[in-house]
């Protein structure tokens, strides 16, 4: 069994809720996650990318290994890595195709950080050992029909009611949703705009919220997605986290870190296309000579070899700022602007290099170029990043 092979407590063991790091090394873990990519995920891809699912052995190879709770911090549960450490991590799974990532990766993103920006004791003991072990899947509900690059739109409310709230409204494109087991829900308790928003966790099995049909993409399957509808949802007073009116607050201070980790995944999915890109132009032969001696080949490779480098410096030099205190926003958004535009050019000059057989569905390039789009429109759009760019620029 491949887990087995690749050593499944390498990134540490599992003592009922709680992760145990092992001493090893980072490089240790490192290597772990080199072999879950070759070994497990590699070869689900066309799987995953066929049924939209995560297989059940992908699942728990990710379980085995942490991934879950890779920023919650080990009193909790998780590794509770440092952001260079998580950097350094998604360059080696970012060779993967992304899709599995989105499973993991709302656990300790945005639902976990908020909760440990702004939970009480009993919120963090009651979600946060669940969200770093995998044990309950956690989505992050932002975004509505009418309210996508401009959140402070939101018109989800959450009404006052005895001692509880009662919610009503649609939330759209929600990640996990048809396996959600936690939900973190932005909703409005107050006036207009972004201080009329606040924050609450609750149980998707609340009464009053209604899970729709997964809703078909072009790429990144087995992230599954669908719309949730609240109507009369009445959760509990202690379900809002943090004072009212902070939500939107507590929800875009995770960004930083959310562009940074897909500031390393892209570059770690550059440099798999790259692999890609060099296998087939030393396999290729015509005109009497592999693809690989054409200049223009060449040229193509070259281009996105140095692309791929670039990305990978900004992430992991932006991921030590962080872990410093020294990160701007603007440079997290700097980061996931540019590696995730590198990452659209270099899929498609792979696939260009492909030829034909790039284009054909069930090859691996055609898959990763689906998968890599969508990296341009989530945790905001380039068009929102080049705004928060100028913006820094601009005010400094
Ligand atoms: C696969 C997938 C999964 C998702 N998962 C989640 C999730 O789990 N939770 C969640 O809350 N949301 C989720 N979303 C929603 C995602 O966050 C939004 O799609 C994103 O914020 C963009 O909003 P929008 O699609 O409504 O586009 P719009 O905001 O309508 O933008 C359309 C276009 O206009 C541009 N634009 C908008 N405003 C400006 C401006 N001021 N200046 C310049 N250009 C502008 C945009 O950049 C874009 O190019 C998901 C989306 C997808 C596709």
């Amino acid at each position: 069994m491949a887990l087995a092979r690749m050593g499944a407590g390498d990134f540490g063991t599992r003592d009922g809720g709680r992760m145990i790091r092992n001493p090893e090394t980072h490089a240790a873990r490192l290597a772990a996650a080199r072999a879950l990519v070759d070994t497990v995920l590699i070869p689900a891809e066309a799987r995953m990318d066929a049924e939209d699912r995560l297989p059940d052995e992908a699942r728990a190879a990710l379980r085995a290994h942490g991934l879950f709770g890779i920023s919650i911090p080990e009193t909790h549960g998780g590794l509770g890595l440092t952001m260079e450490e998580e950097a350094e991590l998604m360059l080696v799974l970012g060779r993967a195709a992304p899709g599995f990532r989105a499973v993991y990766a709302l656990n300790s993103g945005g639902a976990a950080q908020i909760l440990l920006r702004a939970g009480t004791e009993a919120q963090k003991r009651r979600w946060l050992p669940w969200l770093a072990s995998g044990e309950r899947i956690a989505c992050f509900c932002l975004s509505e029909p009418g309210a996508g690059s401009d959140a402070a739109a939101l018109a989800t409310t959450a009404r006052r009611d005895g001692d509880g709230w009662v919610l009503d409204g649609h939330k759209r494109w929600v990640t996990n949703a048809p396996e959600a087991g936690m939900l973190m829900v932005m909703a409005r308790t107050g006036g207009e705009g972004a201080r009329g928003i606040s924050a609450f966790a609750l149980d998707p099995a609340t009464p009053g919220v209604h899970v729709l049909p997964d809703q078909p993409k072009m790429g990144m399957r087995s992230a599954r997605v669908a719309d949730i509808l609240f109507e009369k949802a009445r959760i509990p007073a202690d379900a809002l986290v943090g004072a009212e009116g902070e939500g939107l607050k507590l929800a875009l201070a995770g960004l930083d870190k959310v562009r940074l980790h897909l500031a390393a995944l892209s570059a770690g999915l550059m440099e798999r296309l790259i692999e890609e890109g060099r296998a087939h132009a030393l396999r290729r032969t015509q005109f009497g000579r592999p693809l690989a001696e054409q200049p223009a080949i060449m040229a193509l490779l070259a281009d996105s070899a140095a692309e791929a480098l670039a990305a990978r410096c900004m992430a992991l030099e932006l991921a030590r700022a962080r872990d410093e205190g020294r990160l701007r926003p603007a440079e997290a958004a700097a980061a996931k602007l540019f590696a995730t535009e590198a990452l659209g050019r270099v899929a498609d000059r792979v696939l260009q290099a492909h030829g034909g057989e790039g284009y054909m569905q069930g090859s691996a390039v055609e898959r990763l170029y689906r998968d890599a789009r969508v990296l341009r429109i989530l945790d905001g759009t380039s068009e929102i990043q080049r705004l928060v760019v100028a913006r820094g620029l601009l005010s400094a």
